[in-house]
């Protein structure tokens, strides 16, 4: 049986998003999904310090979060879930949130690197020294949160070329000396490697489980990928998740992983 899973969708929770819990799951009941993760945005910011935003909602959000889970239990498994951005920016502050007891599952991402530049609007992407500097760092602050940080999946390590159209290829590989030694890291690790679903709707065209990017983290032991739509949106809950699982077959994984309560857990696809 496959099992259709999203582990990665934001609801108002996420200043940038437009849909609420509710609404996020009668759309993932409708598509079909067996499986889901609420992963509102929390940003470590610069200097460590936590984004206020989350942490005033944030008890609000777990008690509505048990809420949908306990209306949808038997229907769709809603889990508790959270981005964290820039986790290692507070090893120790990150480290207390995720093992709270709050989540399920945690995703770690890097949306902004040192100092305090974001991904998105602080780089000129058309100056190819910017890209590969860009890249390089990414990857290595991509490895100290593997190391320092606690995490379960790491979100799109394709974000930054979200942002490189007409740059560049919507490809990892001009940086494969860079990421081939973080996703060692990451595969040695034992955590799991998400397949972000963004760029099938974007210029890239297709999921971000690039060929080699998903074998070489296997090569090196990696067995968990998730599988995230990013929705904003309720109408993106779900969608291109086919395209995910066709890329892991063609790479070797026949399993999808979910978290339920920072373990593991392996559902065939
Ligand atoms: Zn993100
Ligand atoms: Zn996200």
């Amino acid at each position: 049986m496959t099992h259709l899973t999203d582990t990665h969708i934001h609801t108002w929770y996420s200043n940038d998003a437009h849909c609420n819990m509710e609404e996020v799951c009668r759309s993932a009941w409708e598509g079909g999904l067996s499986a889901i993760a609420i992963t509102d945005h929390f940003e470590f910011q610069k200097g460590g310090v936590p984004s206020s935003d989350y942490l005033l909602r944030a008890s609000a959000r777990t008690a509505e979060l048990a809420r949908v889970k306990a209306r949808w239990a038997g229907k769709l498994e809603v889990l508790r879930g959270v981005e964290i951005g820039q986790p290692h920016w507070n090893p120790e502050g990150s480290r207390a949130y995720a093992g709270s007891g709050d989540y399920d599952m945690v995703i770690g991402s890097l949306h902004d690197l040192r100092p305090d530049r974001s991904i998105y609007t602080d780089y000129d992407y058309s100056r190819q020294e910017v890209r590969d500097e860009m890249y390089r760092q990414f990857f290595e602050e991509a490895r100290e949160m593997v190391r320092v940080a606690d995490f379960d999946t790491f979100g799109h390590y394709d974000y930054p070329i979200r942002k490189m159209e007409g740059f560049t290829e919507p490809s990892l590989t001009p940086w494969k000396a860079w990421a081939l030694p973080f996703l060692k890291e990451l595969a040695e690790s034992g955590k799991a490697l998400e397949i972000n679903n963004v760029g099938q709707r974007r210029w890239m065209g297709r999921v971000g489980g690039e060929q080699w990017v998903l074998e070489a983290f296997r090569q090196y032991g990696g067995r968990y990928i998730t599988v995230g739509t990013d929705a904003h949106y309720a109408r993106h809950v779900g969608i291109h998740v086919k395209e995910a699982y066709a890329a892991m077959r063609a790479a070797g994984f026949d399993k999808v992983t979910v978290y339920r309560e920072r373990k593991p857990v392996q559902l065939s696809i």
